[in-house]
C-alpha cells in the first residue's frame, strides 16, 4: 500500500479486500521507502518522465509493504488492483473505488514472478 493509502486510512480496507478474496497474509510491515530503496524498487521506470515524481511520492510517507499467498497470486491481485490510471480503472477494483490519481494510485502489485522475486529482495531488507 503506497503512502495516499496510509495517509487517507485505506490500510484496513484495502487489506480486507485481499483476506476476504482468500489470500494468505504471510508478511506485513509498515516501513518508509528511502530514496535509495524506493529507486531500487522503480528501476525498470529509471529514464521515465514519471520517475522522479515516483520516487518522491514513494518516499512522501510511510508504506504497508506485504506478501501475500494464494493461487494464482500475481494475477488475480493485478485483476484486484485495477487498471494503473486510476480513472481509468474499473469500478470494483482497488483502484478504481479509492483513486482518481495517477501517480497516488494506492497500491503497487508485482506483475509477474520475476518482478515479485526481484522487488521482494529489495523491500524484504525493510522486513
Ligand atoms: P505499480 O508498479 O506501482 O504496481 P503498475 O504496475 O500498475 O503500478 P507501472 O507501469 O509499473 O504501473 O507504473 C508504476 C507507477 O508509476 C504507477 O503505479 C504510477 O504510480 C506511476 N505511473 C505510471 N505511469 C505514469 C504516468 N504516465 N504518469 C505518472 N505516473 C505514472
Ligand atoms: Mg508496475
Amino acid at each position: 500500500m503506497k503512502p495516499d493509502a496510509v495517509s487517507r486510512g485505506l490500510i484496513g480496507a484495502v487489506i480486507s479486500r485481499f483476506e476476504q478474496k482468500g489470500f494468505k497474509i504471510v508478511a506485513m510491515k509498515m516501513v518508509k521507502m528511502s530514496k535509495n530503496v524506493a529507486e531500487g524498487f522503480y528501476s525498470p521506470h529509471k529514464g521515465k518522465p514519471f520517475f522522479a515524481e515516483l520516487v518522491s511520492f514513494m518516499t512522501s510517507g510511510p508504506i504497508v509493504a506485504a506478501v501475500l499467498e494464494g493461487n494464482s497470486a500475481v494475477e488475480v491481485v493485478r485483476r484486484m488492483i485495477g487498471a494503473t490510471k486510476s480513472p481509468e480503472a474499473a469500478a470494483g477494483t482497488i483502484r478504481g473505488d479509492y483513486s482518481l490519481a495517477i501517480t497516488a494510485n494506492i497500491i503497487h502489485a508485482s506483475d509477474s514472478e520475476e518482478s515479485f522475486e526481484r522487488e521482494y529482495g529489495v523491500i524484504s531488507k525493510l522486513f
